[in-house]
């Protein structure tokens, strides 16, 4: 656990990348096509394979005797080809989850989703409809606003929307398996330390109730990035932003402005290194969604 509020210059280097590309839009993905390919596809159980692309991507594929699912697809170029999900079976994709807008996770869906519902959240297509060069065969053609069942290979797959890294997120539960692809929510090892700019912190808090409420501890947690994530790294990452609201809202409530908070500091108090650190940041997204 210690990992994940140390701070170090490598992990802060990165941090600020991924602040971007994570917590950004998606013009700021164009500076990150550079990054080295690179497919590794780890079988998480008998239907399910984590297949990790351009070294920072986590998409699952769930495939069975009705056809595959992918939740998330990649950013272009893609590293992923028809041909690579051939190896593990895959002969026909029935159905694509987006768990949200920002381009490393949803511009495969064009290739992947010729005869696929591509499923998401209203906001999430809404979001992509505002992009002028994202591809119409790629929108999303199957929304919905709280949550959604899917049947399907003998699974029942549930969708909630719950936003908090962007607007438009959505988790994705595999009942039986008991499987939760979390999508980019929660810091992890070599990314996120703030909410992000599209991000909102009250949301995060929000959601992160729902997920632990309908969730079980031994859910086995895939992220949309870090190799490794738990339920109990979820329940740290609210107790980080719980904090840092109780911390920043009495002066937001005094009604001060963002460089008067700033210059007071009140997130030097906080518990997590990942917050003092970023502090202004912190302090600028809940001056500007402050629900206080
Ligand atoms: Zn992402």
């Amino acid at each position: 656990m210690k990992r994940l509020i140390a701070s170090n210059s490598f992990v802060f280097s990165i941090s600020l990348i991924l602040i971007f590309i994570c917590g950004g839009n998606n013009a700021f993905l164009l500076a990150q096509k550079k990054r080295d390919p690179g497919i590794q596809t780890t079988q998480v159980t008998e239907n399910f394979y984590k297949v990790y692309v351009h070294n920072f991507v986590n998409m699952l594929v769930f495939n069975g005797p009705e056809g595959a699912m992918l939740v998330d697809t990649g950013y272009e170029p893609l590293d992923l080809s028809e041909a690579e999900l051939k190896k593990i079976g895959v002969d026909k994709i029935k159905f694509i989850i987006n768990t949200h807008a920002h381009g490393d996770h949803v511009e495969g869906n064009a290739l992947f989703g010729q005869d696929a519902a591509i499923i998401s959240s209203q906001q999430c297509r809404d979001n992509l409809l505002e992009e002028a060069d994202f591809p119409k065969s790629g929108l999303p053609n199957l929304t919905f606003s709280d949550s959604l069942s899917i049947h399907f290979n003998d699974e029942e797959i549930k969708l909630y929307f719950m936003p908090g890294h962007s607007n438009n997120d959505v988790v994705v539960h595999f009942t039986k398996a008991d499987i939760v692809f979390l999508g980019d929510f929660g810091f992890y090892e070599n990314g996120a330390t703030w909410p992000g700019i599209s991000g909102n912190v009250y949301d995060i808090e929000k959601s992160i109730v729902r997920m632990t409420n309908l969730f079980s501890d031994n859910a086995l947690i895939i992220h949309g990035h870090t190799s490794r994530y738990t339920m109990a790294d979820l329940k740290l990452h609210a107790e980080m932003v719980k904090e840092a609201i109780m911390l920043v809202s009495p002066l937001i409530k005094q009604g001060l402005n963002l460089e008067q908070i700033i210059t007071r500091n009140p997130l030097k108090k906080s518990s997590f290194s990942m917050v003092r650190e970023f502090s202004d940041k912190w302090i600028w997204n809940m001056l500007r969604d402050r629900r206080h």
